[in-house]
């Protein structure tokens, strides 16, 4: 079901969402050489403490029964690692970039936005893949519009990043966001124009291309969690809530 939000909906979801952009920041400035992703993740938790808000990945149900729950407050997925890689005590390394995803929920509603680093210099063929994802994503909220349909932000993601020569992910897709983090509709990252549902005006969606260098192909790793590119490629992540608004897209998780 699609909730449309009214004007003070989307007042407490741009404060939920500026705190989530403010709280990746914060990790993002302790992203270097030697750091790992477990004291980051600890960073994070101590942030939403301060805050009063409720990391929502934490205990996150798998798949199924036999599962795990999602043991962290982020999902921390390096280099080849396209999502939901849990935090550990690999230290990074210079030259590896990080893609950290994030949501919490603050006075009712969600915020959700993820992130790809550079941890210290990077090779230019690894900035060139964040650089893609990143004007793929500026594509997809531009499409964002209403009388617009799903499709058109999919396709818009799909043609910029297969026209630069990288992949884009197929299993993995955007949603829907407000009272809780995975509302409908389901906004996936490649697709056909004027297709899926239309957007209105009050719709609120995390757009968020995940990418890769090689093959676009992905392998789900034995914890269960992380999610790989099976060619063994780099990949890159990055994630905006958008309210559909009269006068077009407006970004969420941005800092107050
Ligand atoms: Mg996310
Ligand atoms: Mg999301």
């Amino acid at each position: 079901m699609i909730f449309l939000k009214s004007p003070r909906e989307l007042q407490r979801m741009r404060r939920a969402c500026a705190l989530t952009c403010r709280i990746l920041r914060q990790m993002g400035e302790k992203v270097r050489p030697g750091a790992t992703t477990r004291e980051i993740n600890d960073y994070a938790l101590e942030l939403c403490r301060q805050a009063g808000a409720k990391p929502l990945f934490l205990n996150y149900p798998g798949q199924n029964e036999d599962h795990p729950r999602f043991p962290g407050a982020i999902c921390a997925s390096p280099n080849h690692i396209v999502v939901h890689g849990i935090p550990n005590d690999v230290p990074l390394r210079e030259g590896d970039i990080l893609s950290i995803d994030f949501g919490c929920q603050f006075d009712g509603f969600c915020g959700d936005s993820a992130y790809t680093f550079p941890v210290g210099s990077i090779t230019s063929e690894a900035q060139s893949l964040l650089d893609v994802t990143q004007e793929a994503l500026r594509r997809g909220i531009q499409a964002a519009v209403p009388g617009n349909r799903v499709g058109d932000i999919a396709w818009a993601i799909q043609n910029y990043v297969e026209s630069r020569g990288c992949g884009v992910v197929r299993p993995l897709v955007g949603h829907g966001i407000g009272r809780s983090m995975h509302e409908d509709p389901q906004v996936p990252n490649y697709g056909k124009p004027h297709e899926g549902d239309k957007l209105r005006v009050g719709m609120t969606l995390a757009i968020e291309p995940m990418t890769t260098q090689g093959h676009y192909d992905v392998v789900t790793l034995p914890d269960h969690w992380g999610v790989a590119t099976k060619d063994g490629s780099l990949a890159a992540h990055f994630e905006h809530v958008v309210a559909v608004l009269s006068d077009g897209p407006e970004i969420l998780t941005v800092e107050a």
